[in-house]
């Protein structure tokens, strides 16, 4: 069991997170074994945009600001694509792999 990661999921009033008895009851953090939101983390898009506008600009210094571009290139531009012919052809690959810069297509590595 793991606690929702939300800065404010306690403030959320719904009846699961009801503690205690009539008299000293408190709202508490959503505790399960998963979750579905933000790798599984969070028990809803809100509680991981809570912890974003909480803590979003201290990560994002922690872990490194992007302070110029980033590239893409023909070498590292290639996408993997549902591939039009097979619509047609069904002996030819699903998928295949896309350069977005050139447009030029490739088989994917190691097939399907
Ligand atoms: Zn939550």
């Amino acid at each position: 069991m793991k606690y929702c990661q939300g800065t404010k999921c306690h403030t959320y009033d719904t009846s699961d997170r009801k503690r205690g008895v009539k008299g000293s009851k408190t709202n508490q953090t959503r505790k399960r074994t998963k979750f579905d939101y933000g790798h599984g983390d969070f028990c809803t898009l809100q509680c991981q945009d809570d912890w974003f506008r909480t803590h979003g600009t201290n990560a994002v210094n922690h872990f490194g600001r992007v302070t110029s571009p980033i590239i893409l290139t023909e070498d590292n531009a290639w996408q993997r694509t549902w591939n039009r012919v097979y619509w047609e052809d069904t002996t030819q690959p699903q998928w295949v792999e896309v350069n977005t810069i050139t447009k030029a297509t490739r088989p994917i590595e190691g097939g399907q």
